[in-house]
Protein backbone atom coordinates (compact mmCIF):
# COMPACT_ATOMS: atom_id res chain seq x y z
CA UNK A 1 0.00 0.00 0.00
CA UNK A 2 1.44 3.41 -0.76
CA UNK A 3 0.94 6.09 1.59
CA UNK A 4 0.20 9.21 0.61
CA UNK A 5 -0.03 12.39 3.43
CA UNK A 6 -0.48 15.00 1.05
CA UNK A 7 -4.80 15.70 1.41
CA UNK A 8 -3.00 15.63 5.16
CA UNK A 9 -0.91 18.39 4.21
CA UNK A 10 -3.04 20.28 2.02
CA UNK A 11 -5.64 20.95 4.44
CA UNK A 12 -3.18 22.31 6.74
CA UNK A 13 -1.80 24.19 4.57
CA UNK A 14 -5.16 25.89 3.69
CA UNK A 15 -5.72 26.26 7.45
CA UNK A 16 -2.65 27.93 7.85
CA UNK A 17 -3.61 30.32 5.01
CA UNK A 18 -5.83 31.56 7.24
CA UNK A 19 -3.74 33.57 9.51
CA UNK A 20 -4.82 32.00 12.17
CA UNK A 21 -2.39 29.62 13.97
CA UNK A 22 -0.33 32.88 13.97
CA UNK A 23 -2.23 34.88 16.18
CA UNK A 24 -0.56 35.51 19.55
CA UNK A 25 -4.04 34.83 21.91
CA UNK A 26 -4.84 31.85 19.26
CA UNK A 27 -1.55 30.20 20.05
CA UNK A 28 -1.78 30.78 23.66
CA UNK A 29 -4.91 29.38 23.80
CA UNK A 30 -3.81 26.25 21.77
CA UNK A 31 -0.43 25.65 24.37
CA UNK A 32 -3.40 26.14 27.22
CA UNK A 33 -5.49 23.53 25.40
CA UNK A 34 -2.40 21.05 25.21
CA UNK A 35 -1.42 21.60 29.02
CA UNK A 36 -5.32 20.79 29.98
CA UNK A 37 -5.41 17.64 28.09
CA UNK A 38 -1.85 16.41 29.45
CA UNK A 39 -2.82 17.33 32.81
CA UNK A 40 -5.84 15.00 32.20
CA UNK A 41 -4.21 12.09 30.90
CA UNK A 42 -1.01 11.79 33.57
CA UNK A 43 -2.09 8.67 34.71
CA UNK A 44 -2.13 6.97 30.97
CA UNK A 45 0.67 8.52 30.04
CA UNK A 46 2.52 7.15 32.81
CA UNK A 47 0.88 3.53 32.20
CA UNK A 48 2.24 4.34 28.58
CA UNK A 49 6.16 4.31 29.33
CA UNK A 50 5.83 2.02 31.90
CA UNK A 51 4.73 -0.46 29.32
CA UNK A 52 6.85 0.62 26.68
CA UNK A 53 9.94 -0.27 28.55
CA UNK A 54 9.10 -0.37 32.11
CA UNK A 55 10.02 3.39 32.61
CA UNK A 56 8.91 4.43 36.80
CA UNK A 57 5.93 6.78 36.85
CA UNK A 58 8.14 9.11 38.95
CA UNK A 59 10.51 9.60 36.48
CA UNK A 60 8.16 9.58 33.65
CA UNK A 61 6.39 12.48 35.91
CA UNK A 62 9.47 14.65 36.41
CA UNK A 63 11.57 14.01 33.14
CA UNK A 64 8.65 13.31 30.79
CA UNK A 65 5.27 15.29 31.83
CA UNK A 66 6.98 17.98 33.63
CA UNK A 67 9.23 19.04 31.14
CA UNK A 68 6.63 19.69 29.07
CA UNK A 69 4.68 21.39 30.95
CA UNK A 70 7.32 23.71 32.24
CA UNK A 71 7.91 24.62 28.34
CA UNK A 72 4.21 25.38 27.67
CA UNK A 73 4.54 27.48 31.30
CA UNK A 74 7.54 29.15 29.45
CA UNK A 75 5.73 30.28 26.15
CA UNK A 76 2.77 30.68 27.99
CA UNK A 77 4.42 33.73 29.86
CA UNK A 78 6.78 35.02 27.14
CA UNK A 79 4.74 34.24 23.82
CA UNK A 80 3.82 38.18 23.65
CA UNK A 81 7.59 39.33 24.06
CA UNK A 82 8.61 36.69 22.05
CA UNK A 83 7.00 37.39 18.93
CA UNK A 84 7.40 41.33 18.78
CA UNK A 85 9.26 42.93 16.32
CA UNK A 86 12.64 43.50 17.71
CA UNK A 87 14.45 46.64 16.90
CA UNK A 88 17.76 47.33 15.66
CA UNK A 89 19.97 49.96 15.38
CA UNK A 90 20.12 51.33 11.75
CA UNK A 91 23.50 53.14 10.48
CA UNK A 92 24.01 56.90 11.00
CA UNK A 93 23.92 57.07 7.30
CA UNK A 94 20.09 56.10 6.97
CA UNK A 95 19.53 59.07 9.53
CA UNK A 96 15.84 58.91 10.61
CA UNK A 97 15.30 55.53 9.28
CA UNK A 98 13.87 52.68 11.52
CA UNK A 99 14.57 49.19 11.40
CA UNK A 100 13.01 46.11 12.86
CA UNK A 101 12.91 42.22 12.51
CA UNK A 102 9.95 40.30 12.24
CA UNK A 103 9.58 37.03 13.30
CA UNK A 104 6.93 34.99 11.30
CA UNK A 105 5.84 31.17 11.02
CA UNK A 106 6.96 28.77 9.41
CA UNK A 107 4.32 27.24 7.75
CA UNK A 108 3.53 23.43 7.77
CA UNK A 109 6.23 21.79 10.51
CA UNK A 110 7.07 17.97 10.80
CA UNK A 111 7.99 16.90 14.09
CA UNK A 112 9.32 13.16 13.81
CA UNK A 113 10.76 11.87 17.30
CA UNK A 114 12.60 9.19 19.01
CA UNK A 115 11.63 6.43 21.97
CA UNK A 116 13.92 7.01 24.38
CA UNK A 117 11.73 10.16 26.00
CA UNK A 118 8.85 9.09 23.80
CA UNK A 119 6.97 11.72 25.40
CA UNK A 120 8.77 14.56 26.08
CA UNK A 121 10.75 14.40 22.83
CA UNK A 122 7.38 14.36 20.61
CA UNK A 123 5.62 17.29 22.97
CA UNK A 124 8.14 19.92 23.45
CA UNK A 125 9.52 20.33 19.40
CA UNK A 126 5.31 20.15 18.82
CA UNK A 127 5.16 23.61 21.68
CA UNK A 128 7.78 25.11 19.90
CA UNK A 129 5.98 24.52 16.81
CA UNK A 130 2.80 25.92 17.91
CA UNK A 131 4.21 28.89 19.88
CA UNK A 132 5.64 29.95 16.70
CA UNK A 133 2.12 29.78 15.00
CA UNK A 134 2.64 27.08 12.75
CA UNK A 135 0.82 24.42 11.64
CA UNK A 136 1.83 20.85 12.76
CA UNK A 137 2.33 17.01 11.89
CA UNK A 138 3.96 14.72 14.45
CA UNK A 139 5.32 11.10 14.05
CA UNK A 140 6.01 9.37 17.40
CA UNK A 141 8.49 6.58 17.27
CA UNK A 142 6.91 3.46 16.18
CA UNK A 143 9.55 1.93 19.26
CA UNK A 144 7.58 3.13 21.82
CA UNK A 145 4.03 1.97 20.33
CA UNK A 146 2.03 2.79 23.82
CA UNK A 147 3.32 6.77 24.53
CA UNK A 148 2.80 7.07 20.11
CA UNK A 149 -1.19 5.90 20.74
CA UNK A 150 -1.21 8.44 23.96
CA UNK A 151 0.49 10.88 22.28
CA UNK A 152 -1.79 10.82 19.06
CA UNK A 153 -4.82 10.51 21.03
CA UNK A 154 -3.77 14.07 22.86
CA UNK A 155 -3.03 15.56 19.86
CA UNK A 156 -6.51 14.29 18.69
CA UNK A 157 -8.71 15.51 21.03
CA UNK A 158 -6.30 19.09 21.71
CA UNK A 159 -6.77 20.29 17.90
CA UNK A 160 -8.63 19.89 14.57
CA UNK A 161 -6.65 17.67 11.95
CA UNK A 162 -6.08 20.47 10.01
CA UNK A 163 -3.98 22.51 12.57
CA UNK A 164 -1.97 19.46 14.32
CA UNK A 165 -1.88 16.04 13.67
CA UNK A 166 -0.48 13.14 14.86
CA UNK A 167 1.18 10.15 12.14
CA UNK A 168 1.51 6.53 13.84
CA UNK A 169 4.23 4.36 12.18
CA UNK A 170 8.07 3.79 11.39
CA UNK A 171 10.16 3.83 8.27
CA UNK A 172 7.34 3.43 5.47
CA UNK A 173 5.08 6.07 7.23
CA UNK A 174 8.30 8.56 7.98
CA UNK A 175 9.27 7.97 4.19
CA UNK A 176 6.05 8.81 2.65
CA UNK A 177 5.74 11.65 4.71
CA UNK A 178 9.19 12.93 4.01
CA UNK A 179 8.19 13.21 0.53
CA UNK A 180 5.83 15.86 0.76
CA UNK A 181 7.03 19.52 1.34
CA UNK A 182 6.86 20.91 4.51
CA UNK A 183 7.80 24.21 5.62
CA UNK A 184 10.15 22.98 8.43
CA UNK A 185 11.32 20.00 9.90
CA UNK A 186 12.53 19.13 13.64
CA UNK A 187 14.12 15.51 14.05
CA UNK A 188 15.55 13.58 17.10
CA UNK A 189 17.31 10.52 16.51
CA UNK A 190 20.29 8.79 15.08
CA UNK A 191 22.78 10.81 13.38
CA UNK A 192 22.44 7.19 11.12
CA UNK A 193 18.66 8.29 9.84
CA UNK A 194 19.60 12.26 10.39
CA UNK A 195 21.85 11.98 7.00
CA UNK A 196 18.55 10.51 5.85
CA UNK A 197 16.02 12.76 6.78
CA UNK A 198 18.56 16.03 5.56
CA UNK A 199 18.76 14.21 2.19
CA UNK A 200 14.86 14.44 2.28
CA UNK A 201 14.64 18.03 3.63
CA UNK A 202 17.10 19.14 0.81
CA UNK A 203 14.90 17.85 -1.81
CA UNK A 204 12.77 20.75 -0.80
CA UNK A 205 14.87 22.58 0.35
CA UNK A 206 13.49 22.53 3.76
CA UNK A 207 14.91 24.28 7.29
CA UNK A 208 15.55 21.22 9.62
CA UNK A 209 16.47 21.43 12.85
CA UNK A 210 18.58 17.87 13.74
CA UNK A 211 18.84 16.54 17.02
CA UNK A 212 21.11 13.63 16.99
CA UNK A 213 23.48 11.89 19.56
CA UNK A 214 26.89 10.26 19.50
CA UNK A 215 29.22 9.56 22.22
CA UNK A 216 29.54 11.80 24.78
CA UNK A 217 32.76 11.95 27.12
CA UNK A 218 32.67 12.81 30.98
CA UNK A 219 36.16 13.53 32.08
CA UNK A 220 37.24 13.34 35.99
CA UNK A 221 40.46 14.41 36.73
CA UNK A 222 42.19 14.52 40.35
CA UNK A 223 40.88 17.25 41.93
CA UNK A 224 37.99 16.39 41.48
CA UNK A 225 35.30 15.46 44.59
CA UNK A 226 34.91 11.65 44.22
CA UNK A 227 31.61 11.46 46.18
CA UNK A 228 29.64 14.15 44.40
CA UNK A 229 31.35 12.72 41.31
CA UNK A 230 30.44 9.06 41.25
CA UNK A 231 26.73 10.58 42.51
CA UNK A 232 26.48 12.30 39.77
CA UNK A 233 27.81 10.85 37.13
CA UNK A 234 26.02 7.05 38.45
CA UNK A 235 22.93 8.83 38.41
CA UNK A 236 23.49 10.53 34.31
CA UNK A 237 24.32 7.20 33.07
CA UNK A 238 21.74 4.56 34.52
CA UNK A 239 18.70 7.12 34.35
CA UNK A 240 16.91 5.62 31.34
CA UNK A 241 18.83 2.73 31.97
CA UNK A 242 21.29 4.22 30.35
CA UNK A 243 19.41 5.37 27.06
CA UNK A 244 19.27 9.20 27.19
CA UNK A 245 21.22 10.77 24.23
CA UNK A 246 23.23 13.45 26.79
CA UNK A 247 23.76 10.51 29.43
CA UNK A 248 27.92 10.39 29.75
CA UNK A 249 28.74 7.96 27.22
CA UNK A 250 32.49 7.12 28.52
CA UNK A 251 34.30 8.08 31.54
CA UNK A 252 37.85 9.37 31.02
CA UNK A 253 39.35 9.25 34.22
CA UNK A 254 42.99 10.69 35.69
CA UNK A 255 45.17 7.63 36.41
CA UNK A 256 45.60 8.68 40.27
CA UNK A 257 41.63 8.56 41.05
CA UNK A 258 40.92 5.61 39.02
CA UNK A 259 40.57 2.85 41.76
CA UNK A 260 38.86 5.04 44.16
CA UNK A 261 36.39 6.84 41.95
CA UNK A 262 35.29 2.95 40.24
CA UNK A 263 34.88 2.02 44.04
CA UNK A 264 32.61 5.62 44.29
CA UNK A 265 31.11 4.55 41.25
CA UNK A 266 30.16 0.94 42.77
CA UNK A 267 28.75 2.64 46.37
CA UNK A 268 26.82 4.64 44.37
CA UNK A 269 24.74 2.54 42.03
CA UNK A 270 24.04 0.16 44.94
CA UNK A 271 22.34 2.86 46.85
CA UNK A 272 20.23 4.06 44.33
CA UNK A 273 19.55 0.76 42.82
CA UNK A 274 20.17 -1.45 45.85
CA UNK A 275 21.70 -5.08 45.77
CA UNK A 276 18.73 -6.26 42.61
CA UNK A 277 18.56 -3.52 40.42
CA UNK A 278 16.32 -5.91 38.29
CA UNK A 279 13.41 -5.49 41.15
CA UNK A 280 14.30 -1.86 41.51
CA UNK A 281 10.98 0.05 39.97
CA UNK A 282 13.42 3.05 39.68
CA UNK A 283 15.17 0.80 36.67
CA UNK A 284 14.08 0.64 33.45
CA UNK A 285 14.48 -1.67 30.66
CA UNK A 286 16.09 -1.55 27.37
CA UNK A 287 13.43 -0.32 24.42
CA UNK A 288 14.28 -4.03 22.39
CA UNK A 289 15.48 -7.22 22.21
CA UNK A 290 17.65 -5.78 18.66
CA UNK A 291 19.22 -2.65 21.47
CA UNK A 292 19.30 -5.86 24.44
CA UNK A 293 21.46 -7.87 22.10
CA UNK A 294 23.65 -5.22 20.49
CA UNK A 295 24.96 -4.04 24.12
CA UNK A 296 25.08 -7.70 25.44
CA UNK A 297 28.09 -7.83 22.89
CA UNK A 298 29.53 -4.79 24.85
CA UNK A 299 29.89 -6.85 27.93
CA UNK A 300 32.71 -9.01 26.50
CA UNK A 301 35.01 -5.58 26.22
CA UNK A 302 37.49 -4.94 28.86
CA UNK A 303 36.87 -5.91 32.57
CA UNK A 304 33.84 -5.91 34.48
CA UNK A 305 34.27 -4.20 37.71
CA UNK A 306 30.80 -4.70 38.60
CA UNK A 307 27.18 -5.58 36.98
CA UNK A 308 27.88 -7.41 33.76
CA UNK A 309 23.92 -9.68 34.59
CA UNK A 310 21.60 -9.80 31.88
CA UNK A 311 18.12 -11.29 31.35
CA UNK A 312 17.14 -11.57 27.56
CA UNK A 313 13.41 -12.36 28.29
CA UNK A 314 13.05 -9.01 30.65
CA UNK A 315 15.32 -6.81 28.49
CA UNK A 316 17.40 -6.41 31.75
CA UNK A 317 21.02 -5.14 31.80
CA UNK A 318 22.42 -4.66 35.05
CA UNK A 319 24.40 -1.07 35.86
CA UNK A 320 27.67 -2.23 34.28
CA UNK A 321 31.21 -0.36 34.79
CA UNK A 322 33.68 -2.07 32.48
CA UNK A 323 37.68 -1.36 32.93
CA UNK A 324 40.43 -1.98 30.86
CA UNK A 325 39.38 -0.49 27.79
CA UNK A 326 41.16 1.35 24.84
CA UNK A 327 39.60 3.06 22.25
CA UNK A 328 39.72 0.01 19.57
CA UNK A 329 37.13 -1.98 22.05
CA UNK A 330 33.54 -2.45 19.95
CA UNK A 331 32.36 -0.58 22.35
CA UNK A 332 34.33 3.03 21.54
CA UNK A 333 33.37 2.43 17.91
CA UNK A 334 29.58 3.70 18.37
CA UNK A 335 27.52 5.75 21.13
CA UNK A 336 26.39 2.77 23.46
CA UNK A 337 23.06 4.37 24.90
CA UNK A 338 22.91 1.69 27.21
CA UNK A 339 23.25 1.03 30.85
CA UNK A 340 27.15 -0.06 30.46
CA UNK A 341 29.83 2.45 31.36
CA UNK A 342 33.44 2.07 30.23
CA UNK A 343 35.98 3.20 31.61
CA UNK A 344 39.51 4.81 30.18
CA UNK A 345 42.27 6.60 32.13
CA UNK A 346 44.69 9.33 31.82
CA UNK A 347 47.71 11.36 32.81
CA UNK A 348 47.99 14.73 30.63
CA UNK A 349 44.29 16.72 29.65
CA UNK A 350 46.21 17.79 26.40
CA UNK A 351 46.33 13.62 25.65
CA UNK A 352 42.44 13.75 26.59
CA UNK A 353 41.63 16.70 24.33
CA UNK A 354 43.59 15.56 21.18
CA UNK A 355 41.80 12.71 21.39
CA UNK A 356 38.13 13.77 21.92
CA UNK A 357 38.69 16.21 19.51
CA UNK A 358 39.83 13.67 16.64
CA UNK A 359 36.47 12.08 17.01
CA UNK A 360 33.16 13.35 15.88
CA UNK A 361 31.80 15.96 18.15
CA UNK A 362 29.78 14.81 20.88
CA UNK A 363 26.16 16.45 21.84
CA UNK A 364 27.23 16.63 25.56
CA UNK A 365 30.46 17.00 27.96
CA UNK A 366 30.76 16.90 31.36
CA UNK A 367 34.05 17.75 33.21
CA UNK A 368 34.57 16.85 36.57
CA UNK A 369 37.38 19.27 38.30
CA UNK A 370 38.26 21.57 40.88
CA UNK A 371 40.94 22.74 38.62
CA UNK A 372 39.48 26.57 37.69
CA UNK A 373 41.96 26.99 34.35
CA UNK A 374 41.55 23.00 33.29
CA UNK A 375 37.81 24.19 33.29
CA UNK A 376 38.63 27.05 31.34
CA UNK A 377 40.77 24.87 28.67
CA UNK A 378 38.10 22.23 28.42
CA UNK A 379 35.57 24.97 27.77
CA UNK A 380 38.13 27.13 25.56
CA UNK A 381 39.44 23.69 23.75
CA UNK A 382 36.74 21.22 22.85
CA UNK A 383 33.65 21.80 20.67
CA UNK A 384 30.22 19.93 21.93
CA UNK A 385 26.57 20.76 22.18
CA UNK A 386 26.17 21.35 25.42
CA UNK A 387 27.19 20.05 28.88
CA UNK A 388 28.03 20.82 32.73
CA UNK A 389 31.21 21.19 34.88
CA UNK A 390 30.70 18.95 37.96
CA UNK A 391 27.73 17.55 36.89
CA UNK A 392 25.85 15.79 34.22
CA UNK A 393 22.16 16.39 31.87
CA UNK A 394 21.32 19.30 34.00
CA UNK A 395 21.57 21.75 30.91
CA UNK A 396 19.07 20.07 29.09
CA UNK A 397 16.87 20.86 32.35
CA UNK A 398 17.31 24.64 31.71
CA UNK A 399 14.65 25.88 29.34
CA UNK A 400 17.12 29.04 29.03
CA UNK A 401 19.26 27.37 27.36
CA UNK A 402 19.58 26.34 23.69
CA UNK A 403 19.71 22.64 23.44
CA UNK A 404 21.10 20.89 20.69
CA UNK A 405 24.44 19.82 18.91
CA UNK A 406 26.94 20.46 16.87
CA UNK A 407 28.53 18.71 13.47
CA UNK A 408 27.52 14.75 13.27
CA UNK A 409 25.48 15.18 16.76
CA UNK A 410 23.26 17.85 15.89
CA UNK A 411 22.19 20.83 13.79
CA UNK A 412 20.41 23.79 15.23
CA UNK A 413 18.67 23.94 18.45
CA UNK A 414 15.26 23.80 20.45
CA UNK A 415 13.96 24.60 23.66
CA UNK A 416 12.01 27.85 25.19
CA UNK A 417 12.72 31.00 22.64
P1 LIG B 1 16.15 6.30 15.04
O1 LIG B 1 17.09 7.10 14.25
O2 LIG B 1 16.13 4.83 14.85
O3 LIG B 1 14.64 6.78 14.82
C1 LIG B 1 14.25 8.13 14.94
C2 LIG B 1 13.01 8.37 14.11
O4 LIG B 1 13.31 8.19 12.73
C3 LIG B 1 11.84 7.46 14.42
O5 LIG B 1 10.66 8.23 14.47
C4 LIG B 1 11.82 6.48 13.27
O6 LIG B 1 10.51 6.04 12.94
C5 LIG B 1 12.41 7.29 12.13
N1 LIG B 1 13.17 6.45 11.20
C6 LIG B 1 13.93 5.37 11.50
N2 LIG B 1 14.52 4.88 10.39
C7 LIG B 1 14.11 5.66 9.36
C8 LIG B 1 14.37 5.66 7.96
N3 LIG B 1 15.15 4.75 7.39
N4 LIG B 1 13.78 6.62 7.19
C9 LIG B 1 12.98 7.55 7.76
N5 LIG B 1 12.70 7.60 9.08
C10 LIG B 1 13.25 6.68 9.88
O7 LIG B 1 16.50 6.72 16.55
P2 LIG B 1 15.97 6.10 17.89
O8 LIG B 1 16.49 4.70 18.05
O9 LIG B 1 14.51 6.32 18.03
O10 LIG B 1 16.70 7.05 18.97
C11 LIG B 1 18.00 6.83 19.42
C12 LIG B 1 18.97 7.84 18.86
O11 LIG B 1 18.43 9.14 18.96
C13 LIG B 1 20.28 7.88 19.62
O12 LIG B 1 21.33 8.05 18.70
C14 LIG B 1 20.15 9.12 20.49
O13 LIG B 1 21.37 9.71 20.86
C15 LIG B 1 19.34 10.01 19.61
N6 LIG B 1 18.61 10.99 20.42
C16 LIG B 1 18.95 12.30 20.31
C17 LIG B 1 18.28 13.23 21.08
C18 LIG B 1 18.62 14.69 21.01
O14 LIG B 1 17.82 15.47 21.48
N7 LIG B 1 19.74 15.07 20.45
C19 LIG B 1 17.26 12.83 21.94
C20 LIG B 1 16.94 11.47 22.00
C21 LIG B 1 17.61 10.56 21.22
Amino acid sequence: MTINYGKLLASQRNWFSTGKSGEIGFRIKALKILKQTIIKRTDEIMAALEKDFGKSRFETFTSEIMAAIEEINLAVKNLHSWAAPLRVKTPITYFKAKSRIYYEPFGVVLVISAWNYPFQLTITPLIGAISAGNCCVVKPSELSPNTSKIVTSIIRDSFPEEYCAAVEGGIEETTALLKEKFDFIHYTGSTRVGRIIAQAAAEHLTPAVLEMGGKSPCIVDDTADLKISARRIAWGKFLNAGQTCVAPDYLIVHKAIKAPLLQALQEQIKAFYGDAPEKNSDYCRVISQRHFDRLSTFLKNGAIVSGGTTDRDQLYIEPTLLDKISWDDPIMQEEIFGPILPVLEYEDLSEVIATINGHSKPLALYFFSKDKQAQKRILREVPFGGGCINTTLMHTANPHLPFGGVGESGIGSYHGR
